[in-house]
Protein backbone atom coordinates (compact mmCIF):
# COMPACT_ATOMS: atom_id res chain seq x y z
CA UNK A 1 0.00 0.00 0.00
CA UNK A 2 0.87 3.44 -0.22
CA UNK A 3 1.14 3.91 3.42
CA UNK A 4 4.13 0.94 3.63
CA UNK A 5 5.83 2.87 0.84
CA UNK A 6 6.04 5.62 2.11
CA UNK A 7 6.98 4.38 5.74
CA UNK A 8 9.83 2.41 3.95
CA UNK A 9 10.95 4.98 1.95
CA UNK A 10 11.06 7.58 4.88
CA UNK A 11 12.52 5.04 7.41
CA UNK A 12 15.72 5.17 4.91
CA UNK A 13 15.99 8.92 5.49
CA UNK A 14 15.95 8.55 8.84
CA UNK A 15 18.97 9.70 10.87
CA UNK A 16 20.13 11.95 8.04
CA UNK A 17 21.35 15.24 8.51
CA UNK A 18 20.38 17.14 5.68
CA UNK A 19 18.66 16.01 2.35
CA UNK A 20 21.03 15.74 -0.84
CA UNK A 21 19.44 15.75 -4.22
CA UNK A 22 20.19 11.70 -4.11
CA UNK A 23 18.00 11.72 -1.16
CA UNK A 24 14.97 13.91 -2.54
CA UNK A 25 15.38 11.69 -5.73
CA UNK A 26 15.22 8.46 -4.52
CA UNK A 27 12.83 9.82 -2.01
CA UNK A 28 10.39 10.56 -5.16
CA UNK A 29 10.28 8.17 -7.04
CA UNK A 30 9.12 6.16 -4.12
CA UNK A 31 6.81 8.31 -3.45
CA UNK A 32 5.69 7.82 -7.28
CA UNK A 33 5.39 4.41 -7.12
CA UNK A 34 3.20 4.69 -4.37
CA UNK A 35 0.64 6.80 -5.89
CA UNK A 36 0.42 5.01 -9.37
CA UNK A 37 0.33 1.86 -6.93
CA UNK A 38 -2.77 3.49 -5.09
CA UNK A 39 -4.45 4.19 -8.87
CA UNK A 40 -3.96 8.17 -8.65
CA UNK A 41 -4.05 8.88 -12.47
CA UNK A 42 -0.37 9.37 -14.31
CA UNK A 43 -0.64 13.05 -15.20
CA UNK A 44 -1.63 13.87 -11.43
CA UNK A 45 1.34 11.75 -9.97
CA UNK A 46 3.71 13.70 -12.58
CA UNK A 47 2.67 17.31 -11.36
CA UNK A 48 2.68 15.96 -7.87
CA UNK A 49 6.36 14.53 -7.91
CA UNK A 50 7.21 17.63 -9.27
CA UNK A 51 6.20 19.64 -6.99
CA UNK A 52 7.21 18.02 -3.83
CA UNK A 53 11.09 17.76 -5.32
CA UNK A 54 11.09 21.45 -5.85
CA UNK A 55 9.88 22.24 -2.44
CA UNK A 56 12.05 19.91 -1.43
CA UNK A 57 15.20 21.27 -2.92
CA UNK A 58 14.28 24.53 -1.85
CA UNK A 59 13.57 23.52 1.31
CA UNK A 60 15.36 25.39 4.04
CA UNK A 61 16.19 23.18 6.94
CA UNK A 62 13.71 23.66 9.39
CA UNK A 63 15.22 23.32 13.49
CA UNK A 64 12.36 21.44 14.89
CA UNK A 65 12.00 18.87 11.92
CA UNK A 66 14.64 16.01 11.09
CA UNK A 67 14.96 15.81 7.49
CA UNK A 68 12.12 12.70 7.31
CA UNK A 69 10.04 14.80 9.27
CA UNK A 70 10.53 17.50 6.49
CA UNK A 71 9.79 15.31 3.68
CA UNK A 72 6.31 14.48 4.97
CA UNK A 73 5.51 17.80 5.66
CA UNK A 74 5.89 18.94 2.44
CA UNK A 75 4.47 15.80 0.79
CA UNK A 76 1.35 16.35 3.54
CA UNK A 77 1.18 20.07 2.25
CA UNK A 78 1.35 18.94 -1.83
CA UNK A 79 -1.65 17.04 -0.63
CA UNK A 80 -3.72 19.11 1.16
CA UNK A 81 -3.32 21.67 -1.46
CA UNK A 82 -4.15 19.59 -4.20
CA UNK A 83 -7.38 18.21 -2.44
CA UNK A 84 -8.50 22.03 -2.60
CA UNK A 85 -6.66 23.22 1.03
CA UNK A 86 -10.52 24.62 3.10
CA UNK A 87 -12.91 22.36 3.76
CA UNK A 88 -15.62 24.20 1.06
CA UNK A 89 -18.89 24.76 2.85
CA UNK A 90 -22.31 24.55 1.12
CA UNK A 91 -23.58 28.35 -0.35
CA UNK A 92 -26.57 28.41 0.70
CA UNK A 93 -29.46 30.83 -1.64
CA UNK A 94 -29.99 34.24 -0.29
CA UNK A 95 -33.54 33.50 -1.11
CA UNK A 96 -34.51 30.15 -0.50
CA UNK A 97 -34.93 27.37 -1.58
CA UNK A 98 -31.39 26.57 -1.65
CA UNK A 99 -31.42 23.54 -4.70
CA UNK A 100 -28.83 20.91 -4.85
CA UNK A 101 -28.85 18.64 -7.67
CA UNK A 102 -26.67 15.21 -7.52
CA UNK A 103 -25.38 14.12 -10.44
CA UNK A 104 -23.57 10.81 -11.34
CA UNK A 105 -23.38 6.98 -12.29
CA UNK A 106 -26.08 4.51 -11.33
CA UNK A 107 -24.81 2.74 -8.14
CA UNK A 108 -22.56 5.89 -7.31
CA UNK A 109 -24.59 6.31 -4.17
CA UNK A 110 -26.64 9.21 -4.94
CA UNK A 111 -29.73 7.83 -3.46
CA UNK A 112 -28.26 7.10 -0.75
CA UNK A 113 -26.29 10.25 0.17
CA UNK A 114 -29.59 12.34 -0.52
CA UNK A 115 -30.89 10.77 2.47
CA UNK A 116 -27.70 11.47 4.48
CA UNK A 117 -27.19 15.04 3.48
CA UNK A 118 -31.00 15.67 3.89
CA UNK A 119 -30.14 14.06 7.40
CA UNK A 120 -27.82 15.96 7.94
CA UNK A 121 -28.74 19.63 7.27
CA UNK A 122 -31.94 18.50 9.09
CA UNK A 123 -29.77 18.57 12.39
CA UNK A 124 -28.65 21.75 11.77
CA UNK A 125 -32.44 23.23 11.53
CA UNK A 126 -32.92 23.03 7.86
CA UNK A 127 -36.38 21.74 6.40
CA UNK A 128 -34.84 19.70 3.14
CA UNK A 129 -37.45 18.23 0.66
CA UNK A 130 -36.27 15.17 -1.15
CA UNK A 131 -37.04 15.03 -5.15
CA UNK A 132 -37.88 11.95 -6.82
CA UNK A 133 -36.31 13.16 -10.42
CA UNK A 134 -35.08 9.60 -11.38
CA UNK A 135 -37.84 7.65 -13.31
CA UNK A 136 -35.53 5.94 -14.91
CA UNK A 137 -35.70 2.33 -12.89
CA UNK A 138 -39.45 1.39 -11.34
CA UNK A 139 -37.94 0.94 -7.98
CA UNK A 140 -36.32 4.15 -7.71
CA UNK A 141 -38.95 6.45 -6.65
CA UNK A 142 -39.68 3.62 -3.94
CA UNK A 143 -35.78 3.89 -2.96
CA UNK A 144 -36.03 7.17 -2.21
CA UNK A 145 -39.12 7.07 0.17
CA UNK A 146 -37.38 4.41 1.96
CA UNK A 147 -34.14 6.95 2.84
CA UNK A 148 -36.72 9.71 3.28
CA UNK A 149 -38.62 7.88 6.20
CA UNK A 150 -35.12 6.99 7.51
CA UNK A 151 -34.67 10.58 7.79
CA UNK A 152 -37.59 11.83 8.50
CA UNK A 153 -37.67 14.35 5.60
CA UNK A 154 -40.53 14.40 3.08
CA UNK A 155 -40.06 13.27 0.16
CA UNK A 156 -41.64 14.84 -3.43
CA UNK A 157 -42.08 12.37 -6.10
CA UNK A 158 -44.58 11.81 -9.20
CA UNK A 159 -48.36 10.84 -9.01
CA UNK A 160 -48.02 6.87 -9.37
CA UNK A 161 -50.12 5.62 -12.19
CA UNK A 162 -49.21 8.47 -14.70
CA UNK A 163 -47.68 6.09 -16.73
CA UNK A 164 -43.97 6.78 -17.48
CA UNK A 165 -43.18 10.45 -15.59
CA UNK A 166 -40.93 13.59 -16.43
CA UNK A 167 -38.18 13.86 -14.13
CA UNK A 168 -37.62 17.21 -15.56
CA UNK A 169 -41.19 18.18 -14.77
CA UNK A 170 -40.91 16.17 -11.21
CA UNK A 171 -37.80 18.55 -10.43
CA UNK A 172 -39.52 21.99 -11.57
CA UNK A 173 -42.28 21.57 -9.67
CA UNK A 174 -40.35 20.48 -6.31
CA UNK A 175 -39.03 24.06 -6.74
CA UNK A 176 -42.34 25.45 -6.47
CA UNK A 177 -43.78 23.04 -3.75
CA UNK A 178 -40.73 23.96 -1.77
CA UNK A 179 -41.65 27.67 -2.12
CA UNK A 180 -45.53 26.93 -0.54
CA UNK A 181 -44.66 24.50 1.98
CA UNK A 182 -41.40 26.45 2.94
CA UNK A 183 -38.61 24.33 2.99
CA UNK A 184 -35.60 25.82 2.33
CA UNK A 185 -33.70 22.96 0.70
CA UNK A 186 -34.25 20.83 -2.16
CA UNK A 187 -32.11 17.86 -2.92
CA UNK A 188 -32.78 16.59 -6.53
CA UNK A 189 -31.94 12.55 -7.19
CA UNK A 190 -31.23 12.09 -10.00
CA UNK A 191 -30.97 8.92 -12.74
CA UNK A 192 -28.05 7.58 -13.92
CA UNK A 193 -26.78 4.75 -16.31
CA UNK A 194 -24.05 2.39 -15.79
CA UNK A 195 -21.72 4.35 -18.04
CA UNK A 196 -21.09 7.89 -19.43
CA UNK A 197 -24.13 8.12 -22.38
CA UNK A 198 -25.31 11.11 -24.14
CA UNK A 199 -28.92 10.54 -23.39
CA UNK A 200 -28.19 10.72 -19.95
CA UNK A 201 -25.98 14.28 -19.90
CA UNK A 202 -28.53 15.56 -21.64
CA UNK A 203 -31.58 14.79 -18.78
CA UNK A 204 -29.33 15.81 -16.08
CA UNK A 205 -28.53 19.25 -18.27
CA UNK A 206 -32.27 19.64 -18.51
CA UNK A 207 -33.09 19.23 -15.23
CA UNK A 208 -30.43 21.44 -14.02
CA UNK A 209 -31.43 24.09 -16.66
CA UNK A 210 -35.30 23.68 -14.88
CA UNK A 211 -34.00 24.01 -11.20
CA UNK A 212 -31.35 26.43 -11.81
CA UNK A 213 -29.35 24.56 -8.95
CA UNK A 214 -27.53 26.76 -6.14
CA UNK A 215 -24.69 23.20 -6.06
CA UNK A 216 -24.64 20.63 -8.53
CA UNK A 217 -22.79 17.62 -6.74
CA UNK A 218 -20.73 15.11 -8.70
CA UNK A 219 -21.49 11.67 -6.81
CA UNK A 220 -18.28 9.52 -7.32
CA UNK A 221 -17.62 5.89 -5.85
CA UNK A 222 -14.01 6.21 -4.30
CA UNK A 223 -13.65 2.48 -5.51
CA UNK A 224 -13.23 2.52 -9.24
CA UNK A 225 -10.31 4.37 -8.92
CA UNK A 226 -8.60 5.49 -12.40
CA UNK A 227 -12.01 5.12 -14.09
CA UNK A 228 -13.32 8.19 -11.63
CA UNK A 229 -11.11 10.26 -13.66
CA UNK A 230 -12.64 10.38 -17.10
CA UNK A 231 -16.48 9.93 -15.26
CA UNK A 232 -15.55 13.29 -13.66
CA UNK A 233 -14.43 14.64 -17.10
CA UNK A 234 -17.55 13.81 -19.01
CA UNK A 235 -20.09 14.44 -15.89
CA UNK A 236 -17.84 18.63 -15.89
CA UNK A 237 -18.61 18.16 -19.82
CA UNK A 238 -22.13 17.30 -19.84
CA UNK A 239 -23.36 18.83 -16.88
CA UNK A 240 -20.84 20.40 -14.54
CA UNK A 241 -20.96 20.73 -10.97
CA UNK A 242 -19.77 22.86 -8.54
CA UNK A 243 -17.92 20.19 -5.94
CA UNK A 244 -17.80 16.39 -5.37
CA UNK A 245 -18.98 13.91 -3.34
CA UNK A 246 -16.81 10.97 -2.77
CA UNK A 247 -18.81 7.51 -1.93
CA UNK A 248 -17.71 4.27 -0.30
CA UNK A 249 -15.04 5.51 1.54
CA UNK A 250 -15.30 3.16 4.25
CA UNK A 251 -13.94 0.47 1.55
CA UNK A 252 -10.27 -0.27 1.27
CA UNK A 253 -9.66 2.98 -1.31
CA UNK A 254 -6.61 4.92 -0.21
CA UNK A 255 -8.04 8.02 -2.06
CA UNK A 256 -6.20 7.99 -4.65
CA UNK A 257 -9.37 9.19 -6.61
CA UNK A 258 -9.74 11.68 -4.46
CA UNK A 259 -6.61 13.23 -5.57
CA UNK A 260 -7.06 12.88 -9.26
CA UNK A 261 -10.76 13.75 -9.29
CA UNK A 262 -9.30 17.03 -7.23
CA UNK A 263 -6.77 18.03 -9.59
CA UNK A 264 -7.81 17.11 -12.72
CA UNK A 265 -11.16 18.85 -12.25
CA UNK A 266 -10.27 21.49 -9.94
CA UNK A 267 -13.05 21.23 -7.79
CA UNK A 268 -13.64 20.87 -4.09
CA UNK A 269 -14.63 17.34 -2.58
CA UNK A 270 -16.94 18.52 -0.55
CA UNK A 271 -18.56 15.75 1.32
CA UNK A 272 -17.43 12.08 2.10
CA UNK A 273 -19.85 8.95 2.51
CA UNK A 274 -18.54 5.98 4.09
CA UNK A 275 -20.83 3.45 5.02
CA UNK A 276 -24.43 2.38 4.24
CA UNK A 277 -26.29 3.94 6.92
CA UNK A 278 -27.21 7.51 7.21
CA UNK A 279 -25.06 8.86 9.81
CA UNK A 280 -22.11 7.19 7.12
CA UNK A 281 -21.49 10.72 6.37
CA UNK A 282 -19.15 13.26 6.71
CA UNK A 283 -18.22 16.93 5.41
CA UNK A 284 -14.65 16.30 3.63
CA UNK A 285 -11.67 17.54 5.51
CA UNK A 286 -9.00 18.21 2.97
CA UNK A 287 -6.03 17.18 5.67
CA UNK A 288 -7.96 14.16 6.93
CA UNK A 289 -8.02 12.57 3.44
CA UNK A 290 -3.82 13.38 3.06
CA UNK A 291 -3.39 11.69 5.51
CA UNK A 292 -5.14 8.62 4.51
CA UNK A 293 -3.34 8.90 1.97
CA UNK A 294 0.02 9.08 3.72
CA UNK A 295 -1.34 6.69 6.57
CA UNK A 296 0.57 8.70 8.81
CA UNK A 297 -1.85 10.78 10.88
CA UNK A 298 0.11 10.21 14.48
CA UNK A 299 3.74 11.01 12.62
CA UNK A 300 2.03 14.53 11.50
CA UNK A 301 0.35 15.20 14.70
CA UNK A 302 3.88 15.37 15.90
CA UNK A 303 5.12 17.33 13.72
CA UNK A 304 2.93 19.90 14.31
CA UNK A 305 3.29 19.76 17.61
CA UNK A 306 7.61 19.47 17.13
CA UNK A 307 7.10 23.35 15.13
CA UNK A 308 4.53 24.63 17.58
CA UNK A 309 7.02 24.00 20.82
CA UNK A 310 10.21 24.42 19.27
CA UNK A 311 11.88 27.01 21.07
CA UNK A 312 14.82 27.70 18.62
CA UNK A 313 17.16 29.73 20.82
CA UNK A 314 17.27 27.67 23.50
CA UNK A 315 17.74 24.64 21.41
CA UNK A 316 21.01 26.28 19.98
CA UNK A 317 22.23 27.26 23.09
CA UNK A 318 21.89 23.43 24.57
CA UNK A 319 23.39 22.42 21.22
CA UNK A 320 26.11 24.63 21.18
CA UNK A 321 27.03 23.99 25.09
CA UNK A 322 26.86 19.78 23.85
CA UNK A 323 29.67 20.66 21.85
CA UNK A 324 31.80 22.97 23.88
CA UNK A 325 30.84 25.93 23.31
CA UNK A 326 28.91 28.65 25.80
CA UNK A 327 30.23 26.94 28.87
CA UNK A 328 28.79 23.37 30.20
CA UNK A 329 25.72 21.69 29.55
CA UNK A 330 24.12 21.75 33.19
CA UNK A 331 20.86 20.55 35.28
CA UNK A 332 18.64 23.83 33.83
CA UNK A 333 19.40 22.82 30.43
CA UNK A 334 18.13 19.04 30.81
CA UNK A 335 15.48 20.29 32.34
CA UNK A 336 13.97 22.96 29.88
CA UNK A 337 14.92 20.23 27.32
CA UNK A 338 12.92 17.86 28.86
CA UNK A 339 10.33 20.01 29.09
CA UNK A 340 10.12 21.49 25.48
CA UNK A 341 9.06 17.52 24.58
CA UNK A 342 7.23 17.29 27.08
CA UNK A 343 4.63 19.92 25.55
CA UNK A 344 4.57 17.68 22.90
CA UNK A 345 2.24 15.47 24.69
CA UNK A 346 2.46 12.00 26.99
CA UNK A 347 5.87 11.13 26.33
CA UNK A 348 5.46 7.12 25.49
CA UNK A 349 3.99 8.35 22.57
CA UNK A 350 6.15 10.77 21.38
CA UNK A 351 9.23 8.45 22.14
CA UNK A 352 7.09 5.51 19.88
CA UNK A 353 7.10 8.35 17.13
CA UNK A 354 10.36 9.58 16.78
CA UNK A 355 12.79 8.56 14.29
CA UNK A 356 16.30 7.67 15.75
CA UNK A 357 15.45 6.68 18.82
CA UNK A 358 16.33 3.19 18.57
CA UNK A 359 20.03 4.01 20.44
CA UNK A 360 18.09 5.51 22.89
CA UNK A 361 15.33 2.98 23.78
CA UNK A 362 16.86 1.35 26.19
CA UNK A 363 17.38 4.71 28.67
CA UNK A 364 13.94 5.94 27.47
CA UNK A 365 11.37 2.99 28.38
CA UNK A 366 12.04 3.87 32.21
CA UNK A 367 10.68 7.25 32.18
CA UNK A 368 7.13 7.66 32.83
CA UNK A 369 5.04 10.74 33.33
CA UNK A 370 5.10 10.77 37.05
CA UNK A 371 9.01 10.69 36.73
CA UNK A 372 9.49 13.10 34.94
CA UNK A 373 7.43 15.45 37.34
CA UNK A 374 9.76 13.92 40.53
CA UNK A 375 12.85 14.74 38.12
CA UNK A 376 11.58 18.02 37.89
CA UNK A 377 10.83 18.35 41.44
CA UNK A 378 14.07 17.83 42.67
CA UNK A 379 15.97 19.76 40.22
CA UNK A 380 13.46 22.60 41.72
CA UNK A 381 15.08 21.87 45.17
CA UNK A 382 18.69 22.72 44.05
CA UNK A 383 20.22 26.07 44.28
CA UNK A 384 21.54 27.74 40.75
CA UNK A 385 24.74 26.84 41.25
CA UNK A 386 24.33 23.19 42.06
CA UNK A 387 22.13 23.12 38.62
CA UNK A 388 25.12 24.61 36.67
CA UNK A 389 27.76 22.63 38.00
CA UNK A 390 26.21 19.38 39.03
CA UNK A 391 29.95 17.83 40.40
CA UNK A 392 29.73 19.94 43.56
CA UNK A 393 26.75 17.94 44.50
CA UNK A 394 27.59 15.94 47.33
CA UNK A 395 26.37 13.57 49.96
CA UNK A 396 24.96 16.78 52.32
CA UNK A 397 23.61 18.58 49.52
CA UNK A 398 21.94 15.22 48.15
CA UNK A 399 20.08 14.65 51.49
CA UNK A 400 19.37 18.61 51.67
CA UNK A 401 17.92 17.63 47.84
CA UNK A 402 16.20 15.21 48.83
CA UNK A 403 14.38 16.41 52.17
CA UNK A 404 12.81 19.56 50.10
CA UNK A 405 11.57 17.52 47.15
CA UNK A 406 10.10 15.10 49.27
CA UNK A 407 12.11 12.42 47.92
CA UNK A 408 14.67 9.84 49.13
CA UNK A 409 18.08 10.49 48.74
CA UNK A 410 18.25 7.20 46.49
CA UNK A 411 16.17 8.76 43.62
CA UNK A 412 18.34 12.16 43.84
CA UNK A 413 21.47 9.58 42.72
CA UNK A 414 19.63 7.89 40.42
CA UNK A 415 19.04 11.72 38.93
CA UNK A 416 22.08 12.52 39.29
CA UNK A 417 23.95 9.68 37.91
CA UNK A 418 21.29 9.59 35.20
CA UNK A 419 22.49 13.19 34.23
CA UNK A 420 26.11 12.88 33.91
CA UNK A 421 25.51 9.51 31.68
CA UNK A 422 23.14 11.40 29.66
CA UNK A 423 25.27 14.34 29.37
CA UNK A 424 28.21 11.82 28.06
CA UNK A 425 26.46 10.46 24.95
CA UNK A 426 24.16 13.69 24.19
CA UNK A 427 27.97 15.12 24.17
CA UNK A 428 29.31 12.24 21.99
CA UNK A 429 26.45 12.60 19.88
CA UNK A 430 26.83 15.43 19.41
CA UNK A 431 30.55 15.44 18.29
CA UNK A 432 30.30 12.65 16.09
CA UNK A 433 27.86 15.24 13.95
CA UNK A 434 24.75 12.41 14.35
CA UNK A 435 22.33 14.58 13.27
CA UNK A 436 19.37 12.18 14.16
CA UNK A 437 17.60 15.22 15.59
CA UNK A 438 18.27 18.15 15.25
CA UNK A 439 15.49 20.26 16.92
CA UNK A 440 16.06 18.14 20.24
CA UNK A 441 19.78 18.31 21.49
CA UNK A 442 18.69 17.38 24.49
CA UNK A 443 17.07 14.07 23.91
P1 LIG B 1 -27.37 5.57 -6.95
O1 LIG B 1 -27.65 4.61 -8.03
O2 LIG B 1 -26.30 6.54 -7.37
O3 LIG B 1 -28.56 6.25 -6.42
O4 LIG B 1 -26.70 4.73 -5.76
P2 LIG B 1 -27.40 4.17 -4.43
O5 LIG B 1 -27.56 5.28 -3.44
O6 LIG B 1 -28.61 3.40 -4.78
O7 LIG B 1 -26.24 3.22 -3.90
C1 LIG B 1 -25.82 2.07 -4.60
C2 LIG B 1 -25.35 1.03 -3.60
O8 LIG B 1 -24.21 1.48 -2.92
C3 LIG B 1 -26.38 0.73 -2.54
O9 LIG B 1 -26.33 -0.64 -2.24
C4 LIG B 1 -25.91 1.52 -1.34
O10 LIG B 1 -26.30 0.93 -0.12
C5 LIG B 1 -24.42 1.48 -1.53
N1 LIG B 1 -23.74 2.64 -0.95
C6 LIG B 1 -23.99 3.94 -1.15
N2 LIG B 1 -23.10 4.72 -0.50
C7 LIG B 1 -22.27 3.88 0.15
C8 LIG B 1 -21.13 4.07 1.00
O11 LIG B 1 -20.68 5.18 1.30
N3 LIG B 1 -20.51 2.95 1.46
C9 LIG B 1 -20.96 1.70 1.15
N4 LIG B 1 -20.29 0.67 1.65
N5 LIG B 1 -22.02 1.50 0.35
C10 LIG B 1 -22.67 2.56 -0.15
MG1 LIG C 1 -30.48 6.29 -7.14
Amino acid sequence: TLQDRLAATFKTLRGKGRLSDADIDATCREIRIALLEADVALAVVKDFVAAVKERARGAELSGALNPAQQVIKIVNDELIGILGGETRVLRFAKRPPTVIMLAGLQGSGKTTLAGKLALWLKEQGHSPLLVAADLQRPNAVTQLQVVGQRAGVHVFAPEPGNGVGDPIRVARDSVSEAQHKLYDVVIVDTAGRLGVDSELMQQAADIRDAVNPDEVLFVVDAMIGQDAVNTARAFAAGVGYDGVVLTKLDGDARGGAALSIARVTGRPIMFASNGEQLKDFDVFHPDRMASRILGMGDMLTLIEQAEKTFDAEQSAKAAAKLTGQGGEFGLNDFLQQMQMVRKMGPLSKIFGMLPGMGEMKEQIAGIDEKEVDRIEAIIYSMTPTERDNPKIIDGSRRARIARGSGVEVSEVNSLVNRFFEARKMMMSMASRKMPGMPGLPGM
